[in-house]
């Protein structure tokens, strides 16, 4: 030991004192000795406290050992006392290690030699006794300074020692308090784990509700453990109200987040689909244009051919003889040619406004419009000696009037103008209920369709027939189509060759546009 070493040596006898003290030097280089002799030495001494350890004889003259030992033992509760003692004071001595006394050494002139050996121990215990002792308190600082409770319990679920973060996690002041509450329910822990394989741990989240009746979240680990023969449950809990707090918020965005992935992936799919539909109808549109202007282009080099041609001829006559006869037959033909051209060109015209024009729509009476229509076609009807039977009234439709009475025209005439030679037409018109739709019926005593053409005759320039047998441009039922479509209805025809063709038109029933 290089430390100084401080020994209060408490004799009557200056001769044993002597003997101690060489004894003691002998030992300990650094060596400080205090020797009492009389109460009022201890007294102060014991005061100052300037000593490491106490030698002290038995039998005092003024005092005893046992006493000596419980002055400084009270004072200095950590503080090593050896005591002397005569042979017969022996049993004494045992007596008095129970109360703390750290050894005893027989007052034997060859005895003296053990002093040495026992101080050593006795300071080295005592050093042990400190650490240990500082460490029992650092530890239990550092238990008390966290935020995990510490418990251990019996398995009646009482309490047998916790830290500070236990009796506040659970909002009691005591293990008393507690073991009273029964807050975690350990006898149940106790029950669950003894059924439990070596090693009986478990681990669980539950709610807990405090001893003021909040509630909080705790990750709880219990163990049973064998302390002395006896079966005792140790346990760690810690506050996690925070962390499933942010679960359940991180559960809940999560939940949102899929849902509006879901939401916009859908919105897109549907955003796909809209886009490939109208990719198609853009196909479509562009073969039908292109065959539109296949068509056109077909349509009117038929006249323009015949323009040029007959006027080349009436140039060549101008050289040649005069025919006047046959030059005015020439020029007819070219008129002619040009209203065909001119009557192509309209109907393209109203046809391609269809498409692109607004279109209104009110609730039309059909008898008043189909009445007029028949004034306006009165003169091609005598011609052509045509009678015509509308079954009155006829009902109300929502339409545009304008685009109504073109496609109401283009069926009455085609009524009259596809008939078999000689046979006077007789046309019939009727309107009947379906659903929340008119059908307008136009049916005549014509020349009738073969099924397979029934679909395409509304198709643009679709004809079944050459111009010379029934004159036309082939855009009418096209027209007819496109302008019912528009007005939110469909088109049909029912027929058979030589037995008349049934046209219908289905339009949305008319209702009150001020409701
Ligand atoms: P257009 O009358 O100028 O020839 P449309 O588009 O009106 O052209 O008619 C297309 C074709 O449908 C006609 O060429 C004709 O062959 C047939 N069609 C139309 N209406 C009738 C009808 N009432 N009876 C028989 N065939 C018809």
């Amino acid at each position: 030991m290089t430390q100084e070493i401080r020994i209060l040596v408490i004799d009557d006898n200056p001769s044993d004192r002597a003997l101690v003290i060489r004894q003691l030097q002998r030992e300990f280089s650094q060596l400080h000795i205090q020797e009492i002799r009389e109460p009022e030495g201890l007294a102060q001494a014991v005061a100052e406290g300037k000593f490491d350890l106490v030698i002290t004889d038995y039998q005092l003259r003024w005092s005893n050992g046992l006493e000596v030992l419980h002055t400084i033992k009270q004072r200095y509760p950590n503080c090593p006392v050896i005591m002397f003692t005569n042979t017969g004071s022996e049993e004494i001595a045992v007596e008095a290690m129970k109360s703390g006394l750290d050894d005893y050494v027989l007052k034997l002139p060859n005895r003296y030699i053990r002093i040495p050996a026992a101080v050593k121990v006795a300071l080295e215990r005592a050093e042990i006794k400190r650490r240990a002792t500082l460490l029992e308190i650092r530890l239990q600082g550092l238990l008390n300074q966290l935020k995990v409770g510490i418990f251990r319990a019996y398995s009646d679920g009482s309490f047998i020692e916790c830290n500070r973060a236990f009796l506040e996690l659970l909002g009691v002041d005591s293990l008393t308090q507690a073991s009273s509450m029964n807050l975690l329910n350990i006898q149940e822990y106790y029950r669950m784990l003894q059924k439990q394989p070596s090693p009986q741990q478990q681990e669980d989240e539950l709610q807990l509700h405090r001893a003021d009746g909040t509630l909080i979240w705790v990750a709880l680990s219990t163990t049973l453990n064998q302390i002395e023969g006896e079966q005792v449950l140790d346990g760690l809990i810690e506050d996690i109200t925070a962390r499933k707090q942010t679960d359940i918020e991180l559960q809940q965005l999560n939940q949102t987040l899929e849902e509006r992935v879901k939401e916009r992936t859908a919105q897109l799919e549907a955003a796909n689909r809209d886009l490939a539909e109208t990719n198609k109808k853009l196909e479509l549109a562009n073969q039908d244009l292109e065959a539109f202007a296949y068509s056109i282009s077909h349509d009117l080099q038929e006249p323009l051919r015949a323009i040029q041609g007959f006027s080349s001829v009436l140039l060549e006559n101008q050289r040649e003889q005069f025919n006047l006869e046959r030059q005015q037959n020439y020029l007819q033909y070219i008129i002619t040619s040009t209203q065909q051209a001119d009557k192509l060109i309209q109907d393209l015209l109203t046809y391609s406004r269809l498409s692109r024009t607004e279109m209104p729509l009110q609730p039309i009476n059909l008898s008043l419009l189909i009445a007029e229509i028949l004034r306006q076609l009165e003169l091609e009807f005598r011609q052509q000696q045509a009678s015509v039977q509308v079954a009155e009234p006829l009902a109300e439709v929502m339409g545009n009037r304008t685009v109504l009475i073109q496609v109401i025209t283009n069926l009455l005439t085609n009524a009259i103008k596809f008939v078999a030679p000689g046979v006077p037409p007789q046309v019939q018109v009727w309107t009947e209920k379906k659903n929340e739709l008119i059908r307008l019926w136009v049916v005549d005593n014509g020349i009738g369709i073969e099924a397979k053409y029934q679909k395409n005759i509304f198709n643009v320039f679709e004809r079944l027939h050459g111009s010379e047998v029934y004159p036309g441009t082939g855009i009418g039922l096209a027209i007819v189509r496109k302008g019912v479509e528009r007005m939110g209805g469909q088109v049909g025809v029912e027929s058979q060759p030589r037995q008349g063709s049934q046209f219908w038109i289905d339009l949305p029933i008319a209702t009150d546009i001020n409701q």
